[in-house]
């Protein structure tokens, strides 16, 4: 059986400075996909020689983890559990904030020297209770650190989670699957989605009919738990972001950069940052 839609949610166009940001999740239809809470969707656009880069400074996260795309671009990691990497077109970066880190997602020197295309998708994925405190984490992927998996016109990038037998590099503690599928026009795939799985499912380019329901270009698809796959045809030649994991259902306190169960989790987390207790390394960006 075929899961069907249950609704398609349109992003709010919300801009930082120059940086052109759609985020389809939380919006005015949705307020999580548990347990896929937010995503920003920076780009396409050009950025002009000698500019700023991106203004992601030094800030702090715990209890939720984030997953960035790098579709066009460059994209420099530093976070104060010493890790430290630029990763390019194609690639991922995985974090999983935990117990706490500070991180700075910034252009490279040589980007805002030269400018170039950008652009740029950040996925918040929530820890449940047990794991809010697990040690934070980090994984940067280049391009060719994901398998390409060769569907029929299609191709998906397999980042974590098992799809035909192949598994991703990335080991997600809560076993999600996150992929990556860009498709030529007119192709037809069927992505295993099993019913008891909360799917994402975001049309970064193109356009794509999903479980005979027409997906435009920058609408997050919702399914209903009525089937354990979903039929897929491109209209013209697109990029998903396709995805699915176990839904957590607790109860989501959010603030801000903490995602955490309760108030007094949140003043704690407050309290811990400005302790300096995440971490001990210099975040320079
Ligand atoms: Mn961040």
């Amino acid at each position: 059986m075929t899961r069907t839609v249950r609704a398609l949610h349109a992003p709010v166009r919300e801009d930082i400075g120059d940086l052109v940001t759609r985020r389809p999740l939380p919006g005015q239809t949705a307020a999580n996909i548990d347990p896929f809470l937010f995503l920003n969707h920076h780009g396409p656009q050009t950025y002009a020689p000698h500019n700023n880069g991106l203004p992601f400074g030094p800030h702090p996260h715990r209890g939720f983890e984030t997953v960035t795309f790098i579709v066009e671009g460059e994209l420099a990691h530093h976070d104060s559990t010493g890790h430290s990497s630029v990763i390019g077109p194609g690639g991922v970066q995985w974090m999983t904030a935990g117990s706490g880190i500070v991180h700075a997602e910034v252009s490279p020197r040589d980007f805002k020297e030269r400018g170039g295309p950008m652009e740029i998708l950040q996925l918040w994925v929530n820890l449940p209770a047990r794991l809010k405190f697990t040690p934070p984490e980090y994984q940067g992927l280049q391009a060719a650190d994901i398998p390409a998996i060769a569907l029929d016109g299609a191709t998906l990038n397999l980042i974590a989670g098992e799809f035909n037998g192949q598994r991703g590099p990335v080991k997600s503690i809560t076993g999600h699957l996150v992929t990556t599928v860009s498709l030529k026009p007119g192709a037809r795939v069927t992505l295993s989605a099993p019913h008891d799985r909360s799917v994402f499912f975001y049309v970064v380019r193109g356009a794509v009919r999903a479980s005979e329901v027409e997906v435009p270009q920058w609408r997050l698809a919702e399914f209903n738990g009525d089937g354990n796959s979903i039929n897929v045809e491109a209209m013209q030649d697109s990029l998903l972001l396709f995805g699915h994991g176990g839904p957590i259902n607790e109860p989501i306190f959010a603030h801000g950069p903490f995602v955490m169960n309760t108030r007094d989790e949140i003043v704690q987390a407050i309290q811990d940052y400005q302790a300096g207790k995440f971490g001990a390394e210099p975040v320079i960006a």
